[in-house]
Order: structure tokens, then sequence, then C-alpha cells
């Protein structure tokens, strides 16, 4: 498993619920989002009136699941989660919308991928509030018109451009998640720390933040890797000196990029003399899927300024040959 990838695995999941922050104000960062959240609930509390539909979208692990969360709990509210995958027939969705509670919120991750038939039922319940059901079959079929409590649906994607566009319309709210930068991390990091109940300095802190892709689940993975790297080869506590030991035997190098990042870079540059090159041409000379370039790794090296896309292609820009010591060629 890359200690890199910005998907949750399986260890994530469970260690991650109990670092979740509870409310906006222990949420750290995305100011402009929060702030506009947060007038928005408090105006709908003021109105006794649920939350309008929120989307949020952005990059896996920026921390969607944990906002919607902190909606519920700032709204009052139950926080129930599905996912587009796991919603399969209109009368699966049909069962978690009756069981709603009013103002609930419900959370649907992954809500690129609800199938179009399903996403035809979701459009009256959050419009209107209610159901169209089909009873029945052939000629006797007739459809009944079911009534819901209101709720707020808060649907995360990391591909805004994959909602239909009905759908999209429907979101009264849409807020894009950005990357973190190193001060924002730094603080998640001491934060889990705490938690965790982890000795850790200032500097210990940034080294991981440094190197955790603007991530908050990258940088709570790291600092689970270097904990262990202090408990058992020092006295604890995580220092500067602690987490560069860490992350180099990790093989993350001081700006995150690890030996796949490496290996595109390189590639692009050993090959295809620095680029314009097509996503599929890369893909097939470094044996991976163009799709898994396009939504895993690429996204970090174009934030940090390492890829470009143009029209002819990727490019890798100056920043690369002076990370990797290497000469710029002349053009
Ligand atoms: P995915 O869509 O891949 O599930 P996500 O964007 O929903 O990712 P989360 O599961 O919400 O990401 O967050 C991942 C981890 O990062 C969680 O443990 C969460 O506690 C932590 N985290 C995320 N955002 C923040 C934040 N702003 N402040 C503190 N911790 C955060």
């Amino acid at each position: 498993e890359r200690v890199l990838s910005s998907e949750a695995n399986g260890q994530d999941l469970s260690f991650e619920q109990s670092l979740r922050p509870q409310n906006l104000s222990q949420y750290i960062g995305q100011d402009k989002v929060k702030h506009n959240l947060g007038v928005f609930i408090q105006a709908a509390k003021q109105r006794f009136e649920t939350l309008d539909h929120v989307l949020l979208y952005g990059p896996p692990g920026l921390g969607k699941t944990t906002l919607a969360a902190v909606i519920a709990n700032e709204m009052g509210v139950n926080f129930r989660t599905t996912s587009g995958p796991a919603i399969e027939r209109p009368g699966d969705l049909a069962a978690i919308l009756t069981a709603l509670e009013p103002g609930d919120v419900l959370f649907i991750d992954e809500i690129h991928r609800l199938p179009r038939s399903i996403e035809e039922v979701l459009y009256p319940a959050m419009e209107d509030f209610c159901l169209d059901i089909v009873i029945g079959k052939g000629p006797g079929a007739r459809s009944v018109r079911l009534d819901l409590p209101p709720f707020t649906l808060v649907g995360a994607t990391t591909r805004a451009g994959a909602i239909s566009a009905p759908l999209r319309d429907r979101f009264g709210v849409l807020s894009r998640l950005e990357y973190y930068n190193e001060e924002q991390l730094t603080n998640i990091v001491v934060r889990t720390s705490e938690i965790l109940e982890t000795s850790i300095d200032h500097e210990g802190a940034v080294e991981i933040a440094r190197r955790s892709r603007g991530t908050p689940r990258i940088a709570n993975r790291l600092l689970r890797r270097v904990r262990d790297f202090a408990q058992v080869q020092g006295d604890g506590n995580i220092t500067k000196a602690v987490s560069d030991h860490a992350l180099g035997l990790l093989q993350v190098d001081r700006l995150g990029l690890d030996h796949i990042d490496h290996k595109l870079l390189k590639g692009i540059i050993e090959k295809f003399r620095g680029g314009p090159v097509g996503i599929e041409t890369i893909a097939a000379s470094i044996g991976e899927e163009s799709e898994t370039i396009e939504d895993v790794y690429e996204p970090y090296l174009l934030q940090i300024g390492f890829l470009q896309r143009t029209p002819r292609g990727r490019i890798v820009t100056p920043l690369v040959y002076e990370h990797f010591n290497m000469e710029v060629p002349s053009p």
C-alpha cells in the first residue's frame, strides 16, 4: 500500500473516526468554505428551517466527510451516510430517505457514481421532499407520491465535472475544498498528536506537514508511522530529526513525493525530453492506467507546479530538474 495514497485504507478508517473534528471551530483551514457554511447554518437555524443541500467537491482526503458530519453536528441533527455506488436500485434510495427524521443530514459520498435512474428519484426528493414510486407492473401500474421529512443532502465528489447538470443545479451551496498549506497541516498534525497523546515539537510537526501533499489524511497517516519510529527507535518524542529519519525510511522525499512520482517525472524527462507528451503515452511507458495518473498521481504534481497540462500534452517544469539536481535542457 502506498503510504502517500490520499484514499483511505482499512487502518485509516477506524483511526480517522477518532480524529474527526466535531464542530466548525475545530475544523482547521478551508476558511472561506467554513465561513460561508457558518453563515448559512446560523441563518437556517434562526428560521427553524433545514439547511439547503450542499455539494462538497475536491480531491480525496481533504475532509469532505468530516465537514459533512460537522454540518450535521452544528445543525443539531442526525448524520446518515451512504455512497453513490452503494445505492443500486431506486428502492435502496427510497429505504434510506423514508427512514430519515426531520432535518437530518444525508451524506452521499462519491455522488457522481449514482446511476442516472436513481438520480431521477432524487430530484423530487431534493426539491419537494417527496418520492414518486411506481407500484405494480404493466397496464395496472400506478404512481404513488410519498411525502418525506425535510432533510439536507450533502453530496461529496472528487469530480465535480462528472455530476450531471440537473443534479448540480439542485444544490443550493457548492463548496470546493482546497489543498491545505503547510501551516494548516502543521496545526492538524499537532491536534492529532494531542489526541494520540504523542509528544511532538513544532519542527517535527512541520516536517510531517511539508511532506503530506496538502492532505490531512496523509498527514495523519504519516504521523502514525513516524510515531512508531519514535517509540521503537527513539524516546517516543517526535522531533525534526525523528521525522526526517522516519520519512526517509518510508521513501517520502522532502516535498512529499515517492518512488511513483519519481518514476513518472523522470520517465517524462528521460523518455520524452521533458514533454509535451500525451497522458496515454505516459501511462503506457510507466505501466499505469491513464485514469489513475489523472486522478491519483497528477493532481498534486500539478498543484505544486511540477507538471503542466498543455493542449499538446504534459510537460515537466524547471522545478522538477531543480528537485532532482538535474540540468534544465536548453531549448
Ligand atoms: P474521502 O472523500 O476520500 O473519504 P474526505 O475528503 O471525506 O476523503 P475525511 O475522511 O473527511 O476526508 O478526512 C480524512 C481525515 O483527515 C480524517 O481523519 C479527518 O479527521 C482529518 N481531517 C480532514 N480535514 C480536517 C480538518 N480540516 N481539520 C482537522 N482534521 C481534518
